[in-house]
């Protein structure tokens, strides 16, 4: 059988391990060092706008520093986009803090701006002001931005943008990562560049940067070994650091080579009926499309009957998330909604999007949805 095609997949374009074993040789193996900081340095050159980025050990863990940063205890209420992966709501529990959940829109697949507001004052009317909010650019399609900053500006609520999928995406010449009030990047090895496992919080100043390096270094007090507040082991290795830098140097080609990706699946999706492939939805809006999503709305075939043929294939396709409302330990939580992430969840699949795939993988991908034809 051919080899595997896979969703996304690590993309090292060299062999020459040098970067790695100069690390080695300088003996800057651990938490800190000369990697970590050019990283961060890096990625506040992308940024721009004087944003600060705090390099950790995963996308989990920014979530869960904003998090802190923004004081969220326990009992507090913090709304999440419910179309998501799980790590983007974990962190409000180990908080000890209460998710409240947001359906989507259609548009971009992302948190809905009419259903944010109305569970805002559904929550201001019994006294409980949510304290923050967790919006997330899905597949890298950046989320209605203009609609939801002025809601968290109208009620003064902060906004977490997890844009752990959406490195390189833009909304209205803005690059994600920019609107929270806090962000965040994975580098885990199915995005679009990698650190093998790692993330970065990306702040509005240095005081907050310094907080994040405080709290995601154990706390460390002034005396010895003591401490006045809970920390954590979340800074990124200086080993991992040097990977980063070096995927940042064809983070431009990756991004290229993934839109590339976008563009052959339109032309493979001209011919296949009952298929829509996730578009940009306004020409301001321009996804990295770490993944290319369809929705199946076809009477003879459900989403699941061309999952199997793409598994028949040794081709990786996965469905779309499965709602967070939906799961069984988040069931319990309050969510406003209809079911616009639940049938995106029913009709949808993820195809293989990784910036390696070659012009022979997609013929094998075409094949099989000419099997639908
Ligand atoms: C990958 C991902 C995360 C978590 O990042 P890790 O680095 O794997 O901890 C969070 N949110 C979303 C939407 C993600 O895709």
């Amino acid at each position: 059988m051919s080899s595997k095609i896979w969703l996304s997949k690590p993309h090292f374009n060299t062999t020459n391990l040098d970067f790695l074993k100069e690390t080695f040789n300088s003996n800057w193996i651990s938490t800190t060092g000369p990697n970590i900081d050019e990283f961060e340095k890096s990625i506040e050159n992308i940024l721009g706008n004087d944003l600060k980025v705090v390099a950790l050990n995963s996308g989990t863990s920014a979530i869960h520093l904003a998090l802190k940063l923004l004081n969220v205890g326990i009992g507090d209420e913090v709304i999440c986009q419910t179309f998501t992966f799980c790590a983007t709501v974990n962190p409000i529990l180990y908080c000890g803090a209460i998710p409240i959940f947001i359906d989507s829109e259609k548009d971009t697949w992302n948190m809905c701006p009419v259903y944010l507001e109305k569970a805002i004052q559904n929550r201001l009317k019994v006294n409980k002001k949510p304290k923050a909010i967790i919006v997330v650019d899905s597949y890298g399609m950046p989320a209605k931005w203009d609609e939801l900053l002025e809601i968290s500006k109208k009620y003064n609520i902060p906004i977490i943008e997890d844009s752990a999928e959406a490195l390189g995406a833009f909304y209205k010449n803005k690059m994600c990562g920019t609107f929270g009030k806090y962000s965040i990047f994975s580098f885990n090895g199915n995005k679009i560049i990698t650190t093998s496992a790692g993330g970065v919080l990306i702040c509005n100043n240095t005081k907050d940067k310094a907080k994040a390096i405080h709290l995601a270094t154990q706390a460390k007090g002034i005396g010895h070994f003591q401490y006045n507040e809970i920390g954590y082991n979340y800074r990124m290795s200086n080993v991992l650091a040097a990977l980063g830098l070096e995927q940042l140097k064809s983070l431009k080609e990756k991004i290229k080579q993934r839109r590339l990706n976008h563009i052959r699946y339109k032309s493979i999706m001209s011919s296949v009926g009952g298929v829509a492939l996730k578009e940009e939805f306004d020409e301001k809006i321009v996804s990295n499309f770490w993944l290319n999503c369809i929705v199946v709305n076809n009477s003879k075939f459900s989403n699941i009957d061309f999952l199997n043929a793409f598994t028949e294939n040794n081709i990786d396709v996965r469905t779309l998330w499965y709602p967070l409302h939906m799961q069984s330990y988040l069931k319990k939580y309050l969510f406003f909604g209809d079911r616009v992430a639940e049938v995106l969840f029913r009709k949808g699949l993820c195809l293989p999007s990784s910036s390696s795939l070659t012009e022979k993988d997609f013929l094998r991908i075409e094949k099989v949805f000419n099997l639908f034809k």
